[in-house]
């Protein structure tokens, strides 16, 4: 079982993705954890293999806590769409690559979802140690895909994503109403409640 991390621990956010980078340093701001980052330590990412949300995140946790020595945060995340059969899933970064960009990917979820909307956007979360231990969180977040690109905020998927409850895309609300909602907030505040202290007041 990992220890909790406490004030001042280091912890690699193992992640290119600048976005979600940004997203993990607002979410652990809070509890004084000293963040550094993949590109900082020119960590190369390692092929995303698995099978499911989980298992990517645990590969990319433990090879990123292995290369660099300190506990490293991980997520593997993406857009499951009813309609598609799960897809793109696993492969929401791929998807967009092959079909030319993101814009491409949204214009062709959306031609297939005109029917069946429902969609959720899913991620899992590893803290690995240099040792090799890991522990994993999941977060859903269930929504629609919208009829048309809207909002200009976020990144990836989020201009045709409508979250249950809401009657914007995650593109049309801002970081602090994306992160008391977001799949990503919802792993991440089980990670916290697990591996985190909260700095006393
Ligand atoms: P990963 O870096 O392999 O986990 O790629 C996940 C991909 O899923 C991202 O590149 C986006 O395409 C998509 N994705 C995951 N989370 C979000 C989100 O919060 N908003 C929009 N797209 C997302």
């Amino acid at each position: 079982m990992i220890r909790r991390l406490v004030a001042g621990t280091p912890l690699l956010i193992a992640t290119h993705n600048k976005a979600k980078h940004t997203e993990f340093i607002t979410l652990l701001a809070p509890f004084g954890i000293p963040c550094h980052s993949a590109t900082d330590i020119s960590l190369a990412a390692p092929d995303e293999t698995g099978l499911d949300f989980a298992a990517n995140a645990q590969i990319k946790a433990l090879a990123a806590a292995r290369a660099s020595g300190l506990p490293a945060l991980a997520d593997d995340s993406g857009l499951t769409v009813a309609a598609m059969g799960g897809a793109p899933g696993v492969r929401s970064s791929r998807f967009a690559t092959e079909v030319g960009g993101y814009r491409q990917a949204m214009e062709a979820i959306i031609i297939r979802t005109r029917n069946e909307p429902r969609a959720a956007f899913q991620a899992a979360i590893c803290l690995a140690t240099p040792a090799g231990e890991t522990a994993t969180y999941v977060g859903i977040c269930t929504g629609t895909i919208a009829p048309s690109f809207r909002g200009m905020y976020g990144f990836g998927y989020d201009p045709i994503f409508i979250p249950v409850g809401s009657s914007k895309t995650f593109a049309e609300i801002c970081e602090i109403e994306k992160n008391a909602i977001s799949h990503r907030a919802r792993a991440f505040r089980q990670f916290a409640v697990a591996h985190l202290v909260t700095a006393p007041c």
